[in-house]
């Protein structure tokens, strides 16, 4: 990796977590996550664009909640908000979380997942196994008295590809990879009180172009040369649809495409016993040194914790 490529991805970092910085100072009760959602899309659209829309999974929701057009949910009292955004110039990504939570009584929830952070950050090197990091966050994790969200993982980031192939793991696995010099990683522990298992629902609002055939339907192709100009292979939310053809022509396009697996979409992830869930995330560079962090959210968690 060159010294122009590094500030690419140094530059989404620091946009990302200040992104972040915002989500600290905007969260609070009776917030709609809508407004939230929004407010962070804006912001991140003043520097870069959004390489996904922002996810605010609450409480025993863990994972790709993203609100949908017309959304009424609001952050409940004494909830465990958790703001995950991404951040994409030209196709470099960064791809960070924080945990919030309305209540001091899960503090020990929310360290659960920084420490194992911190840790795995600091033991990601050359040469080390994917799986060595995995059991590091187990370890933080387990001696917390949480467990670990077995089936989420960290990933792998190249340009314009969020999950790129390798993970890195939230507990001890059998199958591992190593770490190599100049890759780049989104690492996110996720702590919960509960199975340690996140299952899906049957809904979801995020979704990923994952063919580029033409659907013969003029239309539909128009709207899918749009959708691959702006997002190419990165999810994108039904509400940026909505904004350019409108609510009822976006549910009807996406509904079809979707049918014939065009687009995907993400189901919502929820822990399996509805357990309180916890998540930080930050994405770094694999140098000689060590991992080099872009997002730094360690930055905002005096704020937090
Ligand atoms: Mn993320
Ligand atoms: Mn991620």
């Amino acid at each position: 990796m060159n010294e122009k490529e590094r500030r690419k991805w140094l530059w989404v970092g620091k946009i990302a977590r200040k992104t972040l910085a915002r989500a600290v100072d905007l969260v609070h009760e009776g917030m709609p996550v809508l407004e939230l959602a929004e407010k962070l899309e804006d912001y991140i659209r003043n520097y870069a664009s959004p390489a996904f829309p922002v996810n605010i999974s609450i409480n025993y929701v863990a994972a790709h909640y993203s609100p949908g057009i017309n959304d009424s949910t609001v952050i409940p009292p004494g909830s465990i908000v958790k703001v995950d955004v991404g951040v994409h110039k030209d196709g470099y990504i960064a791809d960070a979380a924080v945990s919030i939570s309305l209540s001091s009584e899960y503090e020990e929830l929310l360290k659960a997942s920084f420490e194992a952070l911190v840790k795995a950050e600091k033991t990601l090197m050359v040469g080390v196994k994917t799986g060595s990091i995995g059991a590091v966050i187990e370890e933080v994790i387990l001696s917390y008295g949480f467990k670990p969200v077995r089936n989420l993982t960290g990933h792998k980031i190249s340009r314009f590809n969020l999950h790129a192939g390798k993970s890195i793991p939230n507990a001890r696995t059998m199958f591992s990879s190593k770490i190599e010099k100049d890759e780049v990683y989104a690492i996110e522990p996720f702590a919960t009180d509960g199975a340690g298992y996140v299952v899906e629902l049957n809904k979801g609002y995020i979704y990923r172009i994952i063919s580029t055939r033409r659907t013969g339907d003029k239309q539909l192709d128009t709207l899918l040369r749009d959708m691959w100009r702006r997002f190419r292979k990165l999810p994108f939310s039904e509400r940026w649809i909505a904004k350019s053809i409108g609510e009822e022509k976006a549910k009807n396009m996406l509904s079809i495409l979707l049918k014939k697996k065009i687009i995907m979409m993400y189901p919502v992830l929820v822990e399996k016993k509805r357990g309180l869930v916890s998540q930080f995330e930050d994405t770094v560079i694999v140098t000689d040194k060590g991992a080099l962090v872009t997002t730094r959210i360690s930055e905002l968690v005096k704020e937090i914790l």
